[in-house]
């Protein structure tokens, strides 16, 4: 996306993470992650010392890290500010040198020298920092920069060191969970700051766990922190990683049993392992199951298919542990009433998480922004309002544009119109188009024309599972929620099975006031003829249903029909053919008139014909 060139001395939004950093900027479209030129959106906070030569900082340093071991420094956030008495010994199992360092702080004896943890997130800050001075194109040298809730003043000053040393300004230390609910809009908007909504932030990564209750201040200071942390819980060795150990665990008890109990996992098979535990448990995340397969040599090959159910089973003790620590924020925060509960960290993709928390908060948690960007999308909105670049998109209070999904043949069904205040929901039955179509695309759009072509393509998401039926038959609920935050959720349901499928959208975060402007401006302009495209794109659709039974029934009924009928039915069933193939050849270009009196003399002849079927079917004969 081009960047306007009204860009002078931007702040941008940083989450430097324990072992990812990010950068975010927020302008009228809304807050978006600045990549790297290989259109990376995280960057690894790792750092690799050479003795004599410049640092190597991120993916590299990341990638190399296993032949580097005592030069590459990952996890330095876990040290900053902490004194080497206080956390050096307490952190194990780290293949650098962790030492005494200046005022008894903990450092790094790395590359030939004693490196602090200020040190090691400057090098990554700046080049967090080169990463936006590229896409924005000018000069970078202030930041909104996110915390844990939990750092305390040493930490927060060592983290405003660290951008000092990397040549920006801190202008903002934020906590992780305020910036996670400002991504959402929650507390961005001075208007709608009049009640005191109180969010649960769960934030579930890697390596940690944390959950945080928070409090919006009404009014709050323009300046300030827009919430109070209410309280905070969490369990800072408890993380993706376990979850992958649990894998790797079930893995090397079956390899034993089947092979030998005397069988030795070198480190080097260990992260091939747990490269592909990972692997594994991500893709459980989507589909049903994963199969595990591990060659041991000729004959000795370990395979088998790990289903969601049995995964579900081996992880709901880490899962547990997490719900376990929201109770007790919960009750330390005194049992308030919660209004939100907003996902961030990589692991909460897990549909048994976020069913788990789900369950325990009684609400959908919000999960519609990407849980590794949220922070670093959060910072960029405190970033934009601290600059004073108020976003007014983040103050809605009505659907700026209409809200449909895609139907067959590229039409648009709206189901919330443009202006709809909010919050509002509404609710279309929908069907299949195909007999024994058993997984539906459903195709979320933003818009005011009447085609999927010259509408805003927000989100797509599947149904699965349907149970198959003839075209037509299958009874799809499809429903439109927009929330008093301007978050869409959309929720497809099969009658007849209870299937299910979800997806959570911001509809406003890359539209522009000038966006919304000009796509209403289009729609006058096309609205002739988009009504008669969407008309023949209706009538394709509906000629073409009508064309299967009519065709299925005459295959049946053929030899009982005389001659002179079945000359007229064919003829209609001809001219019907010719107007769909017309229509697809150019929409613009066919008389819907014409086309829906062809649709309509077919169905007139074909009465015969149904008849004759029926009275065949009375009788108990089939073809
Ligand atoms: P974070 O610290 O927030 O970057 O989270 C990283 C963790 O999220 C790692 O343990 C990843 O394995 C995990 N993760 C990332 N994507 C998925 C996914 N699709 N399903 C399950 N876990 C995931």
């Amino acid at each position: 996306m081009p960047v306007t060139s009204s860009i002078i001395d931007p702040i941008v939004g940083i989450d430097l993470g324990t072992t990812n950093s990010l950068v975010a900027f927020c302008d009228d479209a809304g807050p978006r992650i600045l990549m790297d030129d290989a259109g990376h959106a995280l960057l690894p906070s790792v750092v690799r010392f050479v003795e004599g030569a410049a640092a190597v900082v991120g993916h590299e340093a990341r990638a190399h890290a296993v032949e580097y071991p005592v030069d590459t420094v990952y996890s330095a956030k876990r040290f900053m500010g902490r004194g080497f008495a206080e956390q050096g010994a307490s952190i194990g199992g780290l293949p650098f040198a962790v030492v005494d360092g200046p005022r008894g702080l903990a450092a790094f004896a790395v590359g030939g020298a004693v490196v602090t943890p200020q040190e090691v997130a400057a090098h990554v800050l700046r080049a967090l920092k080169a990463v936006a001075e590229r896409r924005l194109e000018v000069e970078v040298r202030r930041a909104v920069i996110t915390v844990p809730a939990y750092f305390d003043d040493a930490q927060r000053q060592a983290t405003r060191d660290a951008a000092r040393l990397a040549g920006i300004e801190a202008v903002r230390i934020v906590n992780e969970p305020t910036a996670a609910a400002l991504a959402y809009g929650i507390g961005a908007s001075e208007r709608r700051r009049t009640s005191s909504e109180t969010i649960v932030v769960y934030d579930f990564g890697g390596g940690t766990f944390d959950v945080s209750v928070l409090q919006l201040v009404p009014g709050g200071p323009d300046d300030g922190e827009f919430f109070q942390v209410l309280s905070a819980a969490g369990d800072t060795r408890l993380g993706g990683d376990d979850i992958d150990d649990a894998i790797i665990a079930l893995v090397t008890g079956e390899i034993r049993a089947a092979f030998g109990t005397e069988l030795e996992f070198p480190p080097a098979a260990r992260q091939a392992l747990r490269n592909f535990a990972e692997r594994a448990k991500m893709t459980l995340s989507s589909a049903e199951s994963a199969t595990l397969e591990v060659s041991l040599g000729v004959d000795r090959n370990y395979r088998r298919v790990l289903g969601r159910a049995e995964f579900e089973t081996i992880i709901a003790p880490l899962v547990d542990r997490t719900i376990a620590a929201c109770r007790r924020a919960m009750r330390d925060a005194g049992a308030p009433e919660i209004d939100r509960v907003v996902l961030v960290g990589g692991s909460t993709r897990i549909p048994a998480v976020r069913s788990a928390v789900a369950a325990f908060f009684g609400r959908e948690p919000y999960a519609a922004l990407d849980p590794d960007q949220v922070v670093a999308l959060g910072a960029a909105v405190q970033a934009a309002v601290l600059s004073g670049a108020r976003r007014d998109l983040l103050l809605v209070d009505v659907v700026p544009l209409s809200l449909g999904i895609e139907t067959v043949g590229g039409a648009v069904a709206k189901l919330v119109m443009r202006n709809a205040s909010i919050p509002t929901r509404a609710t279309e039955m929908f069907s299949t188009s195909v007999d024994g179509q058993v997984n539906v695309g459903i195709h979320v759009l933003q818009g005011e024309r009447e085609l999927v072509a010259d509408c805003r393509s927000i989100a797509r998401f599947d149904l699965r599972g349907i149970p198959p039926m003839p075209a037509g038959i299958p009874q799809i609920e499809v429903e439109f929620m927009v929330d008093a935050n301007g978050i869409l959720s959309v929720t497809a349901a099969e009658r007849r099975s209870g299937r299910r499928a979800t997806v959570q959208v911001i509809p406003t975060y890359g539209l522009t006031a000038a966006d919304v402007d000009r796509m209403e401006a289009d729609s006058f302009t096309h609205a002739r003829d988009d009504m008669q495209r969407h008309r023949v794109v209706d009538l394709v659709a509906t000629s073409r249903l009508d064309l299967k039974w009519i065709c299925d029934a005459l295959a049946r009924v053929r030899d009982e029909l005389d001659p002179a009928y079945l000359q007229s039915l064919e003829s209609a069933i001809m001219s019907l053919k010719g107007h769909i193939a017309a229509a697809e050849h150019d929409a613009r270009a066919v008389d819907a008139n014409a086309f829906y009196q062809a649709k309509e003399a077919l169905d007139r002849v074909s009465v015969r014909m149904h008849e004759v079927a029926i009275t065949r079917s009375l009788r108990g004969e089939s073809a």
